[in-house]
């Protein structure tokens, strides 16, 4: 079965929903309505959903709902199938693992799945250095695993992170994002010794890259000293504070200090990495070689998994024992994860990255041209973003425009296109696609955009 699959999908993809757009209800429709009832009285109101149109299928970059509405889906449900919904490979090779052996705990009897997992990690982060690695379930877990790592190992104390970062919902992790709410208001005491240092924001900040660094640095000297500084953790690019591309020359110079102040810095690239901005990892478009890089979301094409991968001599710092959890490392997971390498390298993900970023971007230009309030179209592959400002204002004062970027998903989600916001001011509205997403259902997601714009009035 594997080898059938793979061999179809190796000349074009095969898909089980036809790739577009089909509203056949009000949305939510009847059935969406029905299962919400339900959910109300039983999901914790402290669970949100974007768009409650509840899905019972999907594939490609199609989302089917229960009442067979067909959305195109431009959040991956947040850059996490970026191979594409129930992509093949991925299908058939954890499918395949199903049979075999579900779980052991790698801690107690370990298997190949996770060693092939970390191989491959080892070989496709940035850096030719020796490296290892430790599979946990998600992002946050990844980020907490990559702070106890960079503790122990430098035997330091402080955490410094950047302003509009955000790194998760458990305690350490709320810690260090940047937005309160809705993250961590009323979640207190959050933990200690985590700094909130300036970061790089071409379009707010004007600064080039080694002036926003020396801000940066300025800050962690003054407040935190680098003598106690553990780690500094960096998105590459800033994904719920806004897809925020530094300026050239900011990560690195940071780096540099890091290396030359023994401070380990990690690049979190749970929503840039697996192949998202055209490259493996973000971390590549600047040069950086970070010292750790943490994966999740993207990495086993939509099963839960994440990583610590980094410098062997790093991650080697904890005890035996230090490190691991029950399901960290889960074998469907793993055997999803290896399928969802192969695809990249497959399917050439890599350059439809690029062409999603083509197409996306020469479309929204146009639209910028006819919608002053677009004051900044930015991003990778396929994670770009635009920045709604208010009237009037895109180019002196860039009033955040929160309310537009609403409008804008509520107006595009009774069309079928499902767009999520983003921002430090919820005034971004992001477009992470899956790979998967073709040429034409970018450019007829475009004409609902335009029609949402026109809309707004
Ligand atoms: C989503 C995300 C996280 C948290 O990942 P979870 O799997 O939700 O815990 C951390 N960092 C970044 C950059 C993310 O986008």
């Amino acid at each position: 079965m594997t080898d059938t699959i793979a061999a179809q999908s190796a000349s074009a993809p095969v898909y089980t929903v036809t790739q577009e757009r089909k509203v056949v209800t009000a949305i939510p429709g009847p059935k969406s309505q029905e299962l919400h009832e339900r959910r109300r009285a039983v999901v914790s109101d402290g669970v949100s959903s974007a768009l409650p149109v509840y899905i019972e299928r999907a594939n490609g970059a199609i989302l089917v709902d229960v009442d067979g509405n067909q959305f195109v889906d431009f959040g991956a449900g947040i850059g996490v199938t970026t191979v594409g919904h129930t992509e093949a490979n991925v299908v058939a090779a954890a499918a395949s693992q199903l049979q075999d052996v579900i779980h052991t705990l790698f801690t107690i009897t370990p298997y190949e799945e996770y060693v092939r997992v970390a191989e491959l990690l080892a070989e496709h982060t940035p850096g030719t250095f020796a490296k290892k690695t430790v599979l946990v379930n998600s992002g946050a877990e990844a980020v907490e695993n990559g702070v106890k790592i960079a503790r122990k190992h430098t035997g330091r104390r402080a955490v410094a992170v950047l302003d509009h970062a955000y790194h998760g919902r458990t305690n350490l992790t709320m810690a260090m994002n940047y937005k309160a709410s809705p993250y961590a208001t009323g979640f207190g005491p959050f933990a200690g010794d985590v700094y909130h240092a300036p970061s790089s924001y071409p379009y707010r900040d004007g600064l080039s890259g080694p002036d926003a660094a020396a801000r940066t640095i300025a800050y962690l000297e003054k407040v935190v000293g680098a003598a106690d500084l553990a780690c500094l953790v960096v998105e590459p690019i800033q994904g719920e504070g806004g897809f925020m591309v530094p300026a050239d020359g900011y990560l690195t110079t940071l780096q540099g200090w890091c290396t030359a102040n023994g401070v380990v810095m990690i690049a979190d690239e749970i929503q840039s990495g697996m192949a998202r901005t055209g490259r493996f990892y973000a971390s590549e478009h600047f040069g950086w070689e970070p010292d750790l890089v943490l994966s999740a979301k993207g990495v086993a094409g939509g099963l839960p998994l994440a990583a610590v991968t980094g410098r062997a001599e790093i991650m080697d710092a904890s005890q035996p024992g230090g490190l691991g959890g029950t399901f960290g490392g889960n074998p469907v997971a793993c055997a999803a994860a290896v399928a969802v390498f192969e695809a990249i390298d497959r399917n050439g993900l890599l350059a439809e990255a690029e062409r999603i970023e083509r197409t996306l971007k020469s479309g929204l230009a146009k639209l910028a041209e006819r919608y002053d309030i677009i004051g900044d179209i930015r991003g990778k592959g396929a994670m770009v973003a635009i920045e709604l400002v208010q009237p009037g204002t895109a180019i002196t004062e860039k009033q955040p425009n929160p309310e537009a970027v609403s409008q804008i998903v509520a107006f595009a989600a009774q069309r079928g296109v499902l767009f999520l916001n983003a921002g430090t001011w919820g005034n971004v509205l992001r477009f992470l696609p899956s790979l998967a997403v073709t040429d034409a259902l970018i450019d007829d997601a475009l004409t609902v955009l335009d029609d949402a714009f026109a809309a707004l009035g």
